[in-house]
């Protein structure tokens, strides 16, 4: 039990902190927005579109939305939308997620047939009373919605997976030496308002069912306005067991840079998983609510593209391990 004189030592330390918070929080942060960072070198077809919406005046969750399409219906990207890899049953499931500055958030998993699931998660938060779809579910929110049913297994597609089938060899690992995994975008638009979106096919040759960390909320995204957003590719049930982007944001809210954030994270996870997080691979990039941008991953290969002041650029991010 605490003794009144150490219960009014307790109020007065916090009383302090608090103070100290309040400082902080007044201390004008310098904003540099509009900007747009997505995963990976693909991203910067979709920064392209998404910087666009940004600089002509529109809204951080329009500027996501319009580019995540561009990869989503680009049939020669195999790990997003349109011609992503199937499962082991041949069938492209879909998850996506979004989250924008007021913590608003919906979600879509495992969801077939349609082109873009994160304009569809979009719909979710809007729309219903609900944060997450699933499957058939999902896909009866989106005919209903107005998206049309389409066939996303494309023949280059099918003839990966038909190769894949002769072995039958389950690697529960993303080829992420390739470099080109789920986009996650995070904006930030001319009025300050911070959004972010994640969009994949997730795990090639997947169990059927299988969800990754890109629909979960907090584990392939998070945003909150208040202190910033935070997205992930990687090995998806790695990111799930750390909450990855959830972690990134708090991090953040303590007081670390985004950059100091992502590494923390990183080093965090590795601490714990020890062996078992090698050959695998987690990478996170955040942004905090005044356009500073950090990326970090396990291993080298992460690439990220980021477009400011409408210049469009890719920039590897440093890593913790080399191999
Ligand atoms: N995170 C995705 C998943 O596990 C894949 C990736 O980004 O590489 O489904």
């Amino acid at each position: 039990m605490l003794s009144r004189k150490d219960f009014i030592k307790l109020t007065t330390a916090a009383s302090v902190v608090g103070l100290a918070g309040k400082l902080q929080s007044k201390t004008p942060l310098k904003k540099k927005a509009p900007v747009v960072v997505s995963t990976w070198d693909f991203g910067l077809a979709a920064n392209e579109t998404a910087w666009k919406v940004l600089n002509s005046g529109g809204s951080s969750l329009d500027a996501i939305v319009a580019g995540v399409a561009v990869p989503e219906s680009d049939p020669k990207v195999n790990t997003v939308g349109l011609g992503g890899f199937p499962d082991r049953d041949g069938r492209v499931t879909l998850d996506a997620c979004i989250m924008d500055e007021q913590i608003n958030c919906g979600s879509v998993a495992c969801l077939e047939y349609i082109v873009h699931p994160a304009a569809v998660a979009r719909l979710v938060m809007e729309k219903t009373p609900h944060v997450m779809l699933t499957g058939e579910g999902a896909l009866r929110f989106a005919l209903e919605q107005g998206f049309k049913k389409e066939n996303l297994l494309t023949p280059q597609a099918e003839a990966a997976w038909k190769e894949w089938l002769k072995k039958a060899e389950y690697e529960p690992q993303p080829n992420w030496e390739l470099n080109h995994d789920t986009i996650g975008m995070l904006a930030l638009d001319q009025q300050s308002r911070l959004a972010g979106v994640c969009t994949t096919s997730g795990m090639a040759w997947k169990m059927h069912g299988r969800v990754g960390d890109s629909p979960i909320i907090g584990a392939g995204l998070y945003v909150d306005g208040e202190v910033g957003g935070a997205t992930c590719s990687g090995l998806g049930e790695e990111m799930i067991r750390i909450a990855a982007s959830h972690s990134v944001v708090e991090a953040m809210r303590s007081g670390k840079s985004a950059q100091a954030a992502c590494e923390a994270v990183i080093k965090r996870y590795y601490k714990r998983r020890g062996d078992k997080a090698h050959g695998k691979q987690v990478c996170l990039l955040a942004m905090d609510n005044a356009g500073n941008v950090g990326a970090f991953s396990l291993m080298p290969g992460f690439v990220y593209s980021i477009t400011c002041e409408g210049k469009h650029e890719v920039r590897k991010a440093k890593f913790l391990l080399d191999k």
